[in-house]
């Protein structure tokens, strides 16, 4: 058997626990209601979570951008890639987050992969919650420094491994709002442990940008929370509605970053255009109180009419997880509920632990409360 045909053993083991993975093509859009290969479904699957995606001044700020400035960078930002609009979205995001300087990238996956190999390397440590995003994970496995993954939000078991490290340099490492559970981690608490043991503190905030703090500043805004030592991530493909994600800081640590992330430094810099949107979609996040409290009006809605019915996570982000646990059933009940119209993501290990399999609901302030009711019915008609 070729090495190429030792796929198919490969394959078969994935189906056989229920783990194949298969995407669908989104095929028309307005909003939360959308076709996929040709099927009208309610979007519950979504990071746009104040319904800027396809927002009509985000649409003009695209054309415009394209008009002024083509589409391709043609170069990464230190060769002849970084456009006004580029800088003008740095300084912009900077500002809107509370940080002197921001780097801003094509993909939060990006930032995440590399920007922890300009802080610490062999020698060195990492201390990382162990529902961080895969993006975290595989940046810290990039450093070579040695990776310590403590148990979810557990801050006693993070100030043992602390205690214990004798490296050089340390790093934590934490998502602010958890992408498969929608919690939130102790950031107040972090920072604390991060200051007494002298540690870097990144904090991926690809879930609370646009959403959380005043203004939608994030989820250290909502804390007051701020320190040169914190590594701030926003992405800007979720609440922002564009793409790209940037990280902030004080000035020399973001220059810093500029002179060693290799992530930053060998790859084409993102259309001039796109950073061209994001000023137009910072003025919305900053101007979207109304979508907030829309956004929280169908959380609790959601909450409230699955209260006593299913076992909800205890979050009260937009990342509304239904515990299912067996990879099959949820599976199947997703499957039930699209052919219904309505979507919600079965999420498997490996990007969820064994045995809690889950529906992923997303909400966004672009969902009525008649989409909510549609989605608590559909739930009611196929409880298991
Ligand atoms: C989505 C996500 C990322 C990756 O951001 P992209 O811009 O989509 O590459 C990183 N971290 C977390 C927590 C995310 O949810």
């Amino acid at each position: 058997m070729s090495i190429v045909d030792s796929l198919d053993a490969e394959f078969a083991a994935l189906d056989a626990a229920g783990l194949r993975r298969q995407r669908r093509t989104v095929t028309r859009r307005q909003g939360v209601q959308i076709e996929v290969d040709g099927h009208p479904v309610l979007n519950f699957c979504s990071n746009d979570y104040l319904g800027l995606a396809d927002h009509p001044a985000l649409v003009e700020a695209a054309i415009e951008g394209a008009q002024r400035w083509g589409v391709g960078s043609g170069a990464a930002h230190l060769v002849s890639g970084h456009f006004a609009p580029h800088e003008e979205a740095e300084r912009a995001l900077a500002h809107f987050v509370g940080c002197e300087a921001a780097l801003l990238f094509s993909t939060g996956y990006m930032v995440n992969a590399g920007v922890m190999s300009a802080l610490v390397g062999r020698g060195d440590a990492i201390f990382a919650d162990r529902l961080n995003h895969a993006s975290l994970v595989d940046g810290a496995l990039l450093t070579r420094a040695d990776l310590k993954r403590y148990p979810h939000c557990d801050m006693a078991a993070l100030e043992r491994l602390l205690a214990q490290s004798t490296a050089a340099r340390k790093l934590i490492v934490t998502d602010s709002v958890f992408s498969m559970d929608g919690d939130l981690a102790p950031l107040a608490t972090l920072l604390e442990l991060a200051e007494r043991h002298d540690a870097w503190l990144m904090v991926d905030d690809a879930h609370g940008f646009g959403v959380l703090g005043p203004q939608g500043r994030g989820a250290l805004a909502a804390l007051g929370l701020g320190a040169e030592r914190i590594l701030l991530v926003g992405t800007l493909g979720k609440a922002a509605g564009v793409a790209g994600a940037f990280v902030a800081g004080s000035s020399r640590v973001v220059d810093w970053l500029l002179q060693k992330t290799r992530t930053y430094l060998f790859t084409t810099g993102a259309p001039p255009l796109l950073a061209h949107c994001l000023l137009t979609a910072l003025e919305l996040i900053h101007d979207g109180d109304a979508r907030r409290a829309q956004l929280n009006a169908n959380i609790n809605r959601l909450r409230a009419g699955l209260a006593g019915r299913f076992e909800l996570a205890d979050s009260s982000t937009p990342i509304q997880p239904l515990i299912v646990g067996q990879n099959a059933a949820a599976a199947a009940l997703a499957a039930r509920l699209f052919g219904q119209g309505v979507w919600v993501p079965a999420i498997r290990p490996p990007t969820v632990p064994e045995g809690t399999a889950r529906l992923r609901i997303s909400l966004s302030a672009a969902h009525e409360a008649r989409h909510i009711d549609a989605l608590l019915a559909g739930l009611a008609a196929n409880a298991p």
